[in-house]
């Protein structure tokens, strides 16, 4: 007998939906089918849609290095509340997996502590000793830089403002094909905002810092650079945080010309919410992002400039955050366990379809990055990676019950429409209506297939 049905559901795809009941074995889907067999476990998906499990292209677990603010048990767990079943750890630990023997031992405590599947995302810095081709071979997807040195999270020799060290390392990984992505930023823009505050005669405060540093100058000015410099090395780039529209203008513009091979992901959406909800002490922390308008996202999410979203799931200590001293400040807001809910009700606003949900979460990460279609698709033959989603489901996020380890929420009280209800890996429930019975260690590692 077969292990797993889920009937009457309709499936979504990138490109349209229908109805069929799925049949999963061993942890793959044996059949995409209109009949039923007999299984040893059947869900009744009535009224819900199915889809492939969420690809988080962007996060960051903290682990190892930074388990006070989260771990990997800890954040896979927010994944799977979040309908995520599988994630890229972003390099910015310690320590840095930019050796073969610090990768592996990232992915060592990620097989021992995981509820979801994973792959580390290495730093290319060390490429004087030709750590670039090590860690390629050792099945990292792609290579990630922060151009950026300043407090956490951008204190790590995962980061450089050494726009020739990036350029070596550019060449060193378009030798092996991969990709790299880059958190652009000239660090001038960055480092006149307190004498902008101080011309300005405002408090010095995390709020006024962060209107102050002129972030789409900062950024698009840096992408321009990058673009240069990646078409020069003929490096696959990788263009990422691509939330201000002249950054994605660039983008749009290199798409158009061919000139060079990039995708463009969109993430830090948290930015959507300006406070948290500090779940230990009841009560609301305002941290002072600026509004971000998600308007220009969504059109090219629509136009297919931007190929993926990502959480850039960023826990911190509400302490870390909460400094009198901006510049030392922690920036980053927790992100993985409300994601596919989130994106559901932008489903719900009119922001994207059901079936760009499909491709900007998933379907389009695991081909970009090689794991197509063992992830991201509902094939006879895949990982049996499904989520069930009740589109209708109108309910208010609450902070009861909250996984990730810092205990804080930007999503408090939030009323919102669309839920998943279940998350499936490899044919295993890890998550059934917010709550998670994945276990640590079920999640693996998966190496990419070129
Ligand atoms: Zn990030």
């Amino acid at each position: 007998m077969y292990e797993f049905l889920i009937k009457n559901g309709t499936i979504v795809t990138s490109s349209k939906r229908f109805k069929a009941n799925l049949v999963t074995n061993q942890g793959v889907i044996i059949a995409v089918t209109n009949k039923k067999p007999k299984t040893k476990r059947v869900i009744d998906a009535k009224d819900k849609l199915i889809f492939p499990g969420i690809i988080d292209i962007h996060c960051h677990l903290r682990d190892p290095g930074f388990e006070h603010k989260e771990d990997f048990e800890t954040g896979t767990r927010a994944a799977a509340a979040g309908g995520v079943t599988f994630v890229f750890p972003q390099p910015n630990l310690d320590p840095v997996p930019n050796t073969v023997e610090n990768f592996k031992k990232e992915v060592e405590i990620g097989a021992r502590k995981s509820l979801v599947d994973f792959n580390p995302i290495a730093s290319p810095l060390l490429y004087e000793e030709g750590w670039v081709p090590k860690l390629a071979k050792e099945g990292t997807a792609w290579f990630k830089i922060f151009q950026k040195v300043a407090a956490y999270p951008y204190s790590s020799p995962a980061s450089t403002t050494n726009t020739a060290h990036i350029y070596e390392a550019f060449k060193e990984i378009a030798k092996t094909g991969l990709r790299c992505s880059i958190h652009p930023f000239d660090k001038n823009f960055f480092e006149e905002a307190p004498r902008i505050i101080e011309k300005k005669g405002i408090p010095m405060t995390l709020s006024n810092y962060l209107k102050n540093i002129s972030t789409e100058k900062e950024m698009t000015s840096a992408a321009y650079q990058l673009y240069y410099l990646a078409k020069k090395a003929r490096m696959k780039w990788y263009a990422l945080h691509c939330i201000f529209p002249d950054y994605i203008e660039l983008v749009r513009k290199i798409k158009a010309s061919g000139e060079l091979d990039v995708i463009a992901t969109a993430e830090t959406l948290w930015s959507m919410s300006d406070k948290v909800y500090d779940v230990k002490q009841e009560e609301y922390i305002h941290v002072g992002w600026p509004p971000l308008n998600l308007n220009a996202v969504w059109r090219e999410i629509n136009d297919g400039t931007i190929d993926c979203l990502g959480t850039d799931h960023a826990p911190h200590n509400r302490e870390e955050m909460m400094t009198d001293d901006p510049l030392n400040s922690h920036l980053g807001f927790p992100f993985l366990e409300w994601w596919g809910h989130i994106m559901l009700n932008e489903v719900n606003k009119g922001s994207f379809t059901l079936e760009k949900f499909v491709a900007i979460t998933s379907e389009n990460a695991s081909k970009i990055f090689g794991f197509y279609p063992q992830k991201g698709t509902l094939q006879i033959g895949s990982d049996a990676d499904i989520i069930i989603v009740d589109l209708e489901r109108e309910w208010t996020i609450t902070s009861e019950r909250v996984y990730t380890k810092c205990q804080l929420n930007p999503f408090h009280n939030w009323k919102i429409k669309g839920k998943v209800t279940h998350t499936i890996l490899r044919g295993q429930i890890i998550m059934e209506e917010g709550e998670v019975m994945g276990k640590p260690g079920y999640g693996k590692f998966i190496r990419p297939t070129y």
